[in-house]
Formats: C-alpha cells, structure tokens, sequence
C-alpha cells in the first residue's frame, strides 16, 4: 500500500490540491535573552516535499492563512488553530 498523506491547512482546515503554493511554518528554539520574552522562532518556507511529513511542520494552504499563522504566533506563541485536525 502506497503511503499516501493528504495534507490539510492547519490554519484553515482546506485540503491540499495538486497545484497550489502552499507553504510551511516550523517553530524552533531561540535562546532566551531576556526573561519574559518568547524563545519561540517562526519560521517560514515554501511547500517542501520532503519536509512535509515532518510532524513538527505546519502546513498552510497559502498566503492568507500564513499571515495569520504569523499573527495567532506574534499574539499567543502558537500557531495551532482549533479548526485543525489534532494529526500530530
Ligand atoms: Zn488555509
């Protein structure tokens, strides 16, 4: 059986189709500089097969779902939307 991942937004739930410029958002560790600060990184990349099964990948179906990913991120540290499927 043939290993087959369908990709959903994890800002906004829609299904990858073959054609579409989706991208990919990791968080990483920065180090903590000051007390209270976020040592959280957002990182943004474009749709990367080989990374895409990467479970510490967000995967977002284009350019307005990663400005909100970036915004849920600079408000609440997270990206995860409640509307996303808990695949991780
Ligand atoms: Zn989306």
């Amino acid at each position: 059986m043939v290993w087959d991942v369908s990709f959903t937004c994890d800002i906004c739930g829609k299904k990858k189709g073959e054609a579409n410029h989706w991208w990919m958002v990791v968080l990483g560790e920065v180090p903590c500089f000051e007390e209270g600060q976020p040592a959280v990184r957002f990182t943004l990349m474009p749709w990367n097969a080989a990374e895409s099964r990467n479970p510490a990948m967000y995967h977002l179906c284009g350019q307005g779902c990663a400005m909100q990913a970036m915004e849920r991120f600079m408000t609440t540290g997270e990206v995860e939307s409640d509307l996303a499927p808990n695949w991780r």
